[in-house]
């Protein structure tokens, strides 16, 4: 029986960005197969948050293109607005509402997504739950620890099944200790969901921990990636 090969989630072609005089992403290239975990490893202004802004259609880039799965999001004319983009993105400063309950934090994307209410509130509390947070709904982001912040957060990311997840660096603000917990809990929440990640770190164990690829990045382009076990599946430099 012929191979398929597997189908492709994200696919970053020859994109160019610059902050005046400063070519920040240099022609990058890469391309993340479906289900896939991929480490960006990189030193500090190397690249790595203005690649993620990119992705999750903060940032158009001055060239280049970007698909996700068949669809074009990015090119030199055209730009998908963050909201159409089928994505869950954590951040290393949580991000939260800090007006917002937890509750109506992680139902944020369903609300935007248009779903009813009866069905957002099953999902928030699966989502909450996955997280380790069945109890929390009701508090607000200032009640809870750096670590539980972080957990709403991801919670939110999660909540609507979104195709691709973006981390800038979550647990970098964390302690150590609790950074090793949340590390394994994510690694394998992850694998469970299935969901094509990017996840971008200065720490190697993290990554090491996480990814099933890392990826290299320095000034501005991807220069080496290693795979850690035998994915399913190969990311590769197009
Ligand atoms: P990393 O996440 O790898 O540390 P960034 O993508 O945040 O790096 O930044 C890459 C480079 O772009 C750095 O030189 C940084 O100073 C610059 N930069 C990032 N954002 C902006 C911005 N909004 N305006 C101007 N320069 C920026
Ligand atoms: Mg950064």
């Amino acid at each position: 029986m012929p191979l398929t090969p597997p189908a492709t989630a994200i696919r970053v072609e020859n994109v160019c960005h610059r902050f005046g005089s400063n070519t920040v992403l240099n022609n990058l290239s890469l391309t993340v197969p479906q289900g896939t975990i991929i480490a960006l490893l990189g030193p500090s202004g190397c690249g790595k948050s203005t690649l993620l802004k990119l992705l999750a259609g903060l940032l158009h880039p001055d060239a280049g293109q970007v698909f996700f799965g068949t669809q074009k999001v990015v090119d030199g004319r055209f730009s998908l607005p963050p909201e159409k983009r089928d994505l869950g993105m954590v951040f290393q400063d949580y991000a939260l509402w800090p007006h917002m309950t937890v509750a109506q934090n992680v139902a944020f994307p369903l609300q935007m997504r248009g779903i009813a209410r009866p069905l957002r509130q099953q999902r928030v509390l699966a989502a909450l739950d996955r997280v380790g947070l069945a109890d929390f709904e009701q508090r607000r982001p200032y009640e809870l620890s750096g670590g539980q912040q972080q957990r709403v957060a991801l919670a939110r990311a999660i909540v609507a099944e979104p195709q691709i997840l973006l981390f800038d660096e979550p647990l970098s603000n964390l302690d150590r200790d609790l950074r090793e917990t949340l590390c394994t809990e994510m690694a394998v929440l992850l694998r469970q969901l299935g969901t094509t990640a990017v996840y971008v770190t200065h720490d190697q164990q993290e990554a090491e921990a996480l990814a099933h690829a890392i990826a290299r990045m320095k000034q501005g382009v991807i220069e080496r990636i290693d795979y850690l076990q035998k994915p399913a599946v190969s990311p590769f430099v197009a």
